[in-house]
């Protein structure tokens, strides 16, 4: 079997020049874009808060957040599950790592609610799956190129937090892709509960409907504040 290093992307885009800086430490209260299917990297120290907004209100963020000190402990959605009993995080709620400690807490979310935490980041093999011959953008290595573009490695792809993606959970278990219910501007924002790199990218899915209908990945904004 070929060795598999999961910090190494399978291709690249604009994500490498895609940084706050060279450190992943943002200007406090600048405004940044997630340039449309790329990802960023932002390192924010405990009390922080990152505001991540929607601007089409179509578009998914996925999302994770890793302890910066220590890359291994990372946001994990199945112990965020077993936190909070639920499989959608609401205001107010902690969002735990694989260790089980609060990385950070949800503190504002103006769309109705609707996000996922049940579906892996799409990937090269997904976009294979998918019918795509070419190199796909994909989420997975706007992850990698985003750690990498700030000097440091993802040592695995953690399931993310997708933030607006819209995944009904049946009864009976079954899961079905639909458009996000978000509005155009919608925002979600985050406070750091321990120094953490937090990771957005913009889902650049256009093949499933789960950035609107028409398939059409866009960009997102995030600004971080001291509180
Ligand atoms: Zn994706």
């Amino acid at each position: 079997m070929q060795s598999f290093d999961p910090s190494q992307p399978d291709g690249f885009n604009q994500t490498l020049d895609s940084t706050v800086s060279a450190d992943g430490i943002p200007v406090i209260a600048e405004r940044y874009t997630v340039p449309a299917r790329c990802g960023v990297a932002v390192r924010l120290t405990a009390g922080r808060t990152l505001t991540i907004t929607n601007p089409t209100g179509w578009q998914v963020c996925d999302f994770w957040a890793f302890n910066a000190a220590e890359l291994h402990e990372y946001l994990s959605m199945p112990h965020v599950h077993t936190d909070l009993l639920s499989v959608f995080p609401k205001v107010g709620d902690r969002l735990v790592s694989n260790l089980r400690n609060p990385l950070l807490t949800l503190t504002q979310d103006t769309s109705p609610g609707v996000h996922d935490t049940t579906i892996a980041a799409c990937d090269a093999n997904r976009y294979k799956q998918l019918g795509v011959t070419d190199y796909h953008d994909n989420c997975a290595d706007n992850l990698r190129q985003a750690l990498l573009a700030i000097g440091t490695k993802a040592p695995h792809v953690p399931a993310p937090f997708n933030l607006w993606m819209n995944v009904p959970v049946h009864p009976d278990g079954s899961l079905a892709w639909a458009a996000p219910v978000s509005k155009p501007g919608d925002s979600m924002t985050f406070k750091a509960e321990m120094p953490v790199y937090a990771v957005m990218s913009a889902c650049p899915q256009d093949i499933t409907p789960v950035n609107g209908d028409e398939g059409k990945p866009s960009a997102l904004e995030f600004v971080v504040h001291d509180g």
